[in-house]
């Protein structure tokens, strides 16, 4: 399946698991974005490349209009079409609301609000020249239902909400689903700072009695991508183990 599959922040976490799934289910032309962490980067291309994968790995900053510019055209340039675009590429900090400045509030939002739009708009346009796309964006249990101490976070998480819903009903026509992953909470970097009695409490708290893995992420983002998804569009999927429901 000669598919382009793009996915933003993919370097660690996340993403990088998502990008070693889609090589897993036979997806060729891969690319990986990464802001900081070019290392971590490489070692995920190698992996694809095992795989058989086309991959690429190139270094955008989301937020940065004309470096996403540059993922975009340089995609383009090698694959000629995207097929699957996964907004996942985000930040997170834990702070007091009134310890919130307004340079956090506005990286919060430059990052995960607009590096999608910034993807989306651009990679949109071959979608919709082509009447065929999948566009996933992950959004996070929190910008549902609103976590103390994280009310940027959350604010830009639940603005993916509603992005993804108002994009899939204008795109909808034009042969386009767009959804929205919601994670609870997930093994990866992000999530460094809990305690391990923190993570035990979190395990006890969650029907499934565990947190999850960026696997668990992965196979929902992958089976969104899939045709098997085509009737799938403007929902918000939660990947979180039960624990809000
Ligand atoms: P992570 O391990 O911290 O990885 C974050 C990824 O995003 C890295 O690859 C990082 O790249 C990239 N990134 C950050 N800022 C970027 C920027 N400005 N431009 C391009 N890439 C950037 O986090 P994760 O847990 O995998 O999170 C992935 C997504 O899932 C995020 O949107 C997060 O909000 C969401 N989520 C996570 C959880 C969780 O519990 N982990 C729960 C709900 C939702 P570099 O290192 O190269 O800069």
């Amino acid at each position: 399946m000669k598919k382009t599959v793009v996915i933003t922040g993919s370097s660690r976490g996340i993403g990088a698991e998502t990008a070693i799934e889609f090589a897993r289910n036979g997806y060729e032309n891969i690319v990986i974005n990464y802001n900081n962490s070019k290392n971590e980067a490489l070692k995920v291309l190698e992996k694809l490349r095992n795989f058989g994968c086309s991959a690429i790995a190139l270094k955008a900053d989301v937020s940065n209009k004309e470096e996403v510019e540059y993922l975009i055209n340089e995609t383009l340039n090698q694959f000629t079409k995207i097929d699957v675009l996964v907004n996942n590429a985000g930040i997170a900090q834990q702070k007091l609301f009134t310890d919130i400045t307004h340079k956090d509030w506005k990286r919060m939002f430059d990052v995960n609000v607009g590096g999608m739009f910034n993807c989306t708009s651009l990679a949109v346009k071959n979608m919709i020249k082509n009447h065929s796309g999948k566009i996933i964006n992950i959004s996070s249990m929190w910008g549902i239902t609103g976590a103390s101490c994280e009310v940027h976070y959350s604010a830009s998480k639940a603005a993916i909400i509603g992005f993804t819903k108002a994009l899939a009903k204008e795109l909808g026509p034009s042969g386009i689903n767009v959804n929205c992953v919601a994670p609870g909470i997930i093994e990866t970097d992000m999530n460094k700072n809990l305690s391990l009695e923190d993570v035990e409490n979190l395990k006890y708290e969650t029907p499934c009695q565990n947190i999850g893995t960026p696997l668990d992420v992965a196979k929902t983002i992958v089976f969104l991508a899939s045709e098997n998804a085509s009737f799938i569009t403007g929902q918000v999927i939660g990947v979180n183990g039960g624990f809000l429901i």
